[in-house]
């Protein structure tokens, strides 16, 4: 495999995604998950993670899996045989959902949008008389789109608010309980500026009185889960699984590093950043695929010029700058670009080199 090493791999890749205290705190000693210390880090871990989602709920925590668990765990936990449930889809993890709630038992009524735009509040609530959950993407990373989750949880009636803050925590201002969120997951990997591997999830405890009893998942069963993080959620620490100790210490230092900065500031950092990108690129004279007014700082989706060949810029970027941007979702694969500004990565210097960058790519490749 050594000769197939490329100067990414011997110097590392371009902006790091993770917080340096984030990558420090997995190269620290690993503990038991039993060690007092650890049921420590633990618990800050879940506090920090309720800063995060502004949120008061005692079951916060860090479920052990990428953001779909997150998302299954939403779901096993609220609706089984028969539930109604109101999925609004204006991009791809909408559509998966769709088939996680599906998979759960729920009979699921889809409301569809436009990908490109927002959700829109009042169709979304407006589709059942009567669903046991309303569920939304608050930043649809496929599209680059921000939605009004506050808007739909005034409108939520006495479904349960079932919110996917993958892109938005730690980011973007998340109200969970200001906003009506009942049920939210996130991952780890965005604006938390930690790697993937956890799963940040938060359910009121009006949410979890009416939740299912008997959830198909024993993994994802958030009744038995309180005990897992014991003293966090108000419970008596119980074994449930081996904690991933080594991720829970590393978004612990992460989530220390948001709040030791200031989430006001960490938010307005990741707003300037997005801004300038956008305005850079259209500058560029690149035309933006979200709708104007929704754009999330976090994920800009710009349009791929025509004759220019998606995949070759892409590559050239990763080669010469070891940058990497996605591709677009769906239909949209090889006709945007998905550029992130997360984390530490969304800071000036970056969106001055993505610009650059790509300015040549487009050029050259
Ligand atoms: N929801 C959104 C909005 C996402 O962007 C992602 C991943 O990018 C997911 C869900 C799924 O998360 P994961 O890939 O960590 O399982």
């Amino acid at each position: 495999m050594t000769e197939t090493l490329t100067y990414r791999h011997l110097f590392g890749p371009g902006p790091s995604n993770c917080y340096p205290e984030a990558i420090a705190a997995l190269g620290h000693p690993i503990l038991g998950h039993l060690d007092p210390l650890f049921i420590e880090i633990l618990d800050r871990a879940c506090d920090g993670l309720r800063e995060v989602w502004g949120t008061r709920n005692a079951r916060t925590l860090p479920l052990s899996g990428t953001g779909s668990a997150g998302m299954e765990a939403a779901f096993v936990n609220t609706v089984g045989r028969g539930d109604v449930a109101v999925v609004a889809v204006n991009g791809l993890f909408g559509e998966r959902m769709c088939e996680v709630a599906r998979r759960a038992g729920a009979e699921v009524v889809r409301v569809d949008h436009e990908w490109g735009q927002p959700i829109d509040p009042e169709r979304v609530a407006s589709a059942h008389p009567a669903p046991k959950v309303i569920a939304a993407v608050h930043a649809e990373t496929s599209t680059g789109v921000l939605s009004d989750i506050a808007a739909l949880g005034k409108l939520k009636g006495d479904a349960l608010l079932v919110t996917d803050a993958v892109t938005s925590i730690g980011g973007l201002e998340l109200l969970a309980d200001d906003w009506g969120i009942d049920v939210g997951y996130a991952g780890t990997q965005k604006c938390l500026g930690v790697a993937p591997g956890l799963a940040p999830f938060t359910i009121s405890d009006a949410a979890f009185e009416r939740r299912i009893k008997d959830p198909q998942s024993w993994y994802l069963d958030i009744g038995l889960l309180g005990g897992y993080v014991g003293a966090a959620s108000g419970s008596k620490r119980t074994y449930h699984h081996t904690a991933p100790v080594a991720m829970i210490a590393s978004l612990q230092a992460g989530l220390g590093h948001i709040l030791n900065e200031g989430l006001d500031a960490v938010q307005a950092r990741h707003a300037a950043a997005g801004l300038a990108l956008q305005n850079g690129l259209q500058e560029m004279g690149l035309e933006l695929f979200a709708a104007e007014g929704c754009r999330l700082p976090s994920l800009t989706t710009v349009r791929v010029p025509s004759g220019v060949d998606s995949a070759a810029v892409r590559s050239y970027l990763l080669e010469n700058f070891s940058l990497e941007i996605g591709s677009g979702a769906g239909e949209f694969a090889s006709t945007v670009w998905r550029i992130g500004m997360m984390g530490p990565n969304a800071n000036p210097g970056s969106v001055v080199l993505v610009l650059g960058a790509l300015k040549e790519a487009i050029a050259k490749a």
